[in-house]
């Protein structure tokens, strides 16, 4: 689903400057960055010819996304190349011409808001879906894998890999759909993730002065006084 994009432009893009398309090359992946400022503010840097940088995009903490390149084009992000860590990288070819840069807004360290959150999570998923890209830790990278001295903390602690990459690599094998459980003649709302079947413990421990005792460390809650001794449950709230 195309998210919602603002467009705002920016005159530097392509290599030389002015140029479309990406030289022939195509686009292997999508560098994550930090802003180090606002959003506001870095429409104003783009749009100034004499910053000589640009993005393709910009991700407000509102959840408001910016378009400053068209994704044919070559934007300037990735800077230049020091002490690499990124395995796709190819040493002779500017990188600009083979990945799509996508801005935060935010300071180094800043936890990504919510709204933020889910829509990087949109865009990255379209662009993936737009570029023919297979999300991984290799195709979805930081600025740092290109950067390491320089651009050490772009995008930052605070930028949610595991989260991303987990949202983006899992969401067709999971399926979840609800089912009903009934035991001892007793309907509980229940769902089905990955094949197994869970209840909502609440609902099932107030029948029967059942007792529930959780541990957290892995993740199982065991029942006691009811009929089963132990089930696998989420807890809700
Ligand atoms: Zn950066």
């Amino acid at each position: 689903m195309l998210p919602k994009i603002i467009w705002k432009g920016s005159p530097n893009y392509g290599l030389p400057r002015g140029t479309q398309g990406r030289n022939g090359y195509k686009v292997m992946a999508i560098v994550d960055h930090i802003m180090a400022g606002t959003l506001i503010g870095t429409d104003t840097w783009f749009n100034n010819r004499d910053s000589q940088v640009s993005a393709h995009f910009g991700v407000g903490k509102s959840g408001e996304i910016h378009q400053y390149v068209d994704i044919k084009n070559t934007a300037w992000h990735t800077g230049n190349v020091r002490n690499p860590t990124w395995s796709l990288l190819r040493p002779t070819i500017n990188p600009n011409l083979y990945t799509i840069g996508v801005e935060h807004e935010g300071q180094t360290g800043d936890i990504i808001t919510g709204e933020q959150y889910q829509a990087t999570l949109t865009l990255h998923k379209w662009l993936i879906d737009q570029l023919g890209i297979e999300p991984s830790s290799e195709t979805i990278i930081g600025h740092y894998r290109i950067d390491s001295v320089i651009k050490a903390h772009c995008p930052g602690t605070g930028f949610p890999w595991d989260r991303l990459l987990t949202d983006l690599t899992q969401e067709e094998s999971e399926q979840v759909e609800q089912v009903n459980v009934i035991e001892k003649g007793i309907l509980y709302n229940a769902f089905r993730y990955n094949g197994e079947t869970y209840v909502e413990l609440r609902a099932y421990t107030a029948q029967d002065n059942k007792a529930v005792s959780w541990n957290e460390a892995s993740k199982t809650a065991a029942v006691t006084g009811g009929k089963l001794e132990e089930i696998k449950a989420i807890i809700e709230g």
